[in-house]
């Protein structure tokens, strides 16, 4: 189904989850542990992130250095299809405009569709250390409101060569929105100006950048609503799980966290999984009792702290 009729039909509090895909040459199943441990609370849907490609270095046995282009993370697609069919949970897959051509979008968005997946997070991504060389006869997306027109062009059978005998394929698209702005855009304005884009553009719904306090939410979402976007906006909550997390999450996510949660941590380190336990599970009181329908999880490969969260809540 696709997640807006899920959020259209929630009769009681949803529970969604973000995973990441395992380390190249790890098993599927790390995930399929993970799905196993998340089924108890009958996720509505689960997104699998994706990657592009990294260069990274060898050395070889004759002392010389070799570039080697890689994926990290492969396997998005086929995940998705696991989690689909094995395990019957709607599936989020994440497509990324960096790192891929309008084309090879394209054939993963068939792939998607062959495996029965029709929800799709359509992402910019970000920057790598490797810049893919594109074909002079291939194009590709800049932003995401790009990679969603080439998505709703194939809601109409619009692919980029004519096809004979081609079929639409109707996605429901989800995007990415910034309680505390993208950390590009000059200020939360113009972010959400260029987030109207690619609700413009075709874009069902928006599901949020982590944040540890709710009121940058409930600002974004009075905001977004004021220019004109009418989607549901679903608040993504990533629950800290040590006390290095404390400079790497505003260093790689570009979030602001509350001086009282960091007090909290630092002057009791010890006890920063259950210091942080308690403020996810009061954001997310208070989140449900504001009528949030549905919090989404960013559980990335350890499901544990959240589990417990919901456990209280319920
Ligand atoms: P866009 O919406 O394209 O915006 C990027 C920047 O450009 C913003 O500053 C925006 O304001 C600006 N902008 C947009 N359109 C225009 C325009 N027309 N002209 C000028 N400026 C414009 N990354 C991954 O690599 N893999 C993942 O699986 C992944 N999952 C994510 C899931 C969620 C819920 C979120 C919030 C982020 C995720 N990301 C992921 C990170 C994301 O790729 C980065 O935050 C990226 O920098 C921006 O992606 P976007 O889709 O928001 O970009």
């Amino acid at each position: 189904m696709k997640v807006v009729e899920i959020l259209k039909n929630a009769k009681k509090p949803l529970f969604s989850f973000e995973i990441i895909p395992p380390a190249r040459g790890k098993s599927c199943n790390i995930i399929t542990d993970i799905i196993e441990e998340l089924q108890q609370f009958n996720p509505p849907f689960i997104d699998v992130t994706s990657h592009c490609s990294e260069a990274y270095y060898e050395e070889l046995e004759n002392g010389i250095v070799k570039k080697r282009i890689r994926k990290k993370r492969p396997g998005t697609i086929g995940i998705c299809g696991v989690i689909q069919n094995r395990f019957n949970i709607d599936t989020v897959a994440h497509v990324l405009c960096r790192g891929f051509t309008k084309e090879e979008t394209e054939d993963a968005l068939i792939e998607l569709n062959f495996l029965g997946i029709k929800n799709i997070l359509a992402l910019r991504g970000d920057g790598s250390n490797h810049e893919k060389k594109v074909d002079k006869c291939k194009s590709v997306n800049t932003y995401a409101s790009e990679l969603i027109e080439q998505i709703v062009a194939l809601r109409e059978g619009k692919y980029i060569e004519k096809l004979e005998d081609s079929e639409p394929m109707d996605f429901c698209i989800g995007v990415a929105g910034y309680p505390e702005k993208h950390f590009e855009s000059p200020n939360l304005k113009t972010d959400i100006q260029n987030l109207k884009l690619k609700v413009d553009a075709g874009a069902d719904y928006i599901v949020t950048q982590m944040f540890f306090d709710n009121k940058h939410y409930y600002n974004f979402v009075d905001l977004c609503r004021e220019a004109g976007i009418n989607v549901p906006i679903i608040p993504g909550l990533k629950i800290i799980k040590n006390v290095k997390h404390l400079s790497f999450l505003p260093k790689y996510f570009h979030v602001d966290l509350p001086e009282e949660l960091v007090n909290q941590i630092e002057s009791d380190p010890k006890n920063v999984k259950k210091i942080a336990k308690n403020w996810g599970l009061m954001q997310v009181k208070d989140l449900l009792e504001k009528g949030v329908k549905c919090v989404h999880f960013y559980v990335m490969n350890d499901a544990k702290m959240v589990i417990d969260i919901i456990k209280s809540v319920k």
